[in-house]
């Protein structure tokens, strides 16, 4: 078999220095064979591809997402914290059958297109508990669009009013029974089932690859962590988990555990390089540390912590640590949106207000390198992330007569604070063009958007009785939340300033 070449040529194409530089790119089989100088000889049986005009990018790499949000768009309350969306997110995944759960991981991934992004680490959510089928739609769902995923069951065997010490006791009477009586589905088929899915991987690994999602620790008994590590060492897969999103999260993994929750983690023997924090925020110095000694990194996501009041994460002091940090948009339906330009901007204004000193804030190009190959990194995928030879042809082509691009000086600069996803013109995966001129060619998108509707329809209707429950009580458990941690623990600074303040 002969194999598949394309030369782009006249791209603007953006090198791992962060210098642009006008090169053409010569792909084989998916893959970047050569980056030269415009005008080099390609075989007579290339296809040519112009990129005249175009700023040609690695794609971008979402570290943290969930696809099952997407069908949720617009059901989270405009003023919800981390657990009062929590409360509601039981109802929100109920009653949904094999096409709901494909037909949402298709809109994510669409959407993810759109906005320049590539590969994602997709944290997939199925009620009562997880599915071979459900994690296989998922996944079908990336294959179909044409992406790059790590796709994880993401799992629990406590709900939030077993999981959060003292929520039930703060709840009034009548509710107290009707929340006590809820319970995640046990261990035991649980676990099953991951292993199933790990066992029996149906996709090519170089596309979409299995991972496990123990979804919170709190959330989680110890016997249900440890198994989930030896789960991810047996089968040499990543592990993902929502560490420290909250300040109540972290006052709380205190009060249960006596202890920080990453020292918690560090106990059970949790730590390893196969784990990424989803958030990592109310981290203290010695957390820090140990997640550096351990290789474990961490998922930043700027726009849900700022959506749901979570925090900022101190991002400069996981990177003095040796950390690995990639950026996440996280849900569509926790920060609006799979926007990871939004969130590479949003990755470096916010690491503005840790203080003065301008040489400790995160640059443009820091901000592009944890979006792309810390995010590679925290997907496990090695040879996605950066335009060079030898890498995956994952390849975003943005028109540079775009506002914020004119007049051109800096592009890398100009694209990372300016680029919101509309300059998209074209998105190559795998050397496959699967986005271009405003068009999606691997998914039906008039098609998703009716099955959206129909679907949004018929679940809300479903799920009402679930919902205005979830709605009473979220508003209890956001109260109980924002109490905690003001008295008696030692927390991090910025908490402590908070509380007092
Ligand atoms: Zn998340």
């Amino acid at each position: 078999m002969t194999a598949r070449r394309t030369v782009i040529r006249g791209g603007l194409v953006l090198g791992h220095g962060g210098d642009a530089a006008p090169m053409d790119m010569l792909i084989e089989d998916g893959r970047i064979l050569a980056i030269e100088a415009p005008g080099f000889e390609a075989s007579e049986d290339a296809e040519v591809l112009s990129a005249h005009d175009r700023m040609l990018i690695p794609g971008l790499i979402s570290a943290h997402t969930h696809s099952h949000g997407a069908l949720n768009r617009g059901a989270v309350d405009d003023r919800a914290s981390l657990e009062m969306f929590l409360t509601g997110a039981g109802a929100s995944t109920r009653s949904r059958g094999i096409d709901d759960k494909y037909l949402s991981a298709a809109l994510s991934a669409a959407e993810m297109i759109r906005k320049g992004c590539t590969a994602c680490f997709d944290l997939s959510v199925e009620f009562p508990g997880p599915s071979r089928e459900g994690i296989s739609a998922v996944a079908r769902a990336y294959h179909d669009a044409g992406m790059r995923a790590v796709v994880a069951p993401m799992i629990a065997d406590r709900i939030i009013y077993q999981a959060l010490p003292g929520l039930l006791e703060a709840l009034p009477e009548d509710l107290r029974a009707q929340c006590a009586s809820l319970a995640a589905e046990p261990i035991e088929p649980t676990l099953a089932t991951c292993r199933d899915i790990l066992a029996n991987w149906e996709f090519d690994r170089r596309w979409i690859r299995p991972a496990l999602g123990p979804t919170i620790p709190l959330h989680c008994s110890d016997p249900f962590l440890t198994a989930c590590a030896q789960l991810s060492a047996e089968y040499g897969v990543p592990l993902q988990t929502h560490l420290a999103e909250s300040r109540a999260q972290a006052a709380l993994g205190r009060t249960r555990y006596g202890k920080s929750l990453v020292g918690h983690l560090d106990q059970l023997g949790v730590l390893s390089e196969r784990l990424s924090a989803a958030h990592g925020i109310w981290l203290d110095d010695d957390d820090i540390a140990r997640l550096g000694q351990t290789g474990v990194g961490v998922a930043h996501n700027p726009s849900s912590n700022l959506r749901l009041g979570s925090g900022v994460a101190p991002v400069r002091k996981l990177l003095q640590n040796g950390i690995t940090v990639g950026v996440g948009t996280d849900a569509s339906n926790t920060s609006d949106g799979q926007n990871m330009f939004e969130a590479t901007r949003l990755a470096s204004y916010l690491s503005r207000i840790d203080g003065f000193d301008s040489e400790q804030w995160l640059s443009a190009k820091e901000a592009f390198d944890l979006a792309t190959e810390g995010s590679a990194k925290i997907l496990g995928f090695e040879k996605i992330g950066r335009l060079a030879p030898g890498y995956e042809a994952d390849i975003v082509f943005l028109r540079l007569d775009s506002p914020h691009f004119v007049p051109l000086r800096w592009p890398l600069m100009q694209m990372v604070f300016g680029e919101n996803g509309a300059s998209v013109h074209t998105v190559m995966i795998g050397g496959r063009i699967v986005f271009d001129d405003g068009k999606l060619l691997t998914l039906d998108e008039a098609s998703l958007r009716r099955r959206a509707e129909d679907a949004a329809r018929r679940l809300d209707e479903a799920n009402a009785g679930a919902f205005a429950t979830a709605a009473t009580i979220a508003r209890l458990v956001g109260t109980f939340c924002a109490a905690q941690g003001c008295t008696g623990h030692t927390l991090p600074r910025k908490l402590s300033l908070a509380c007092e303040g």
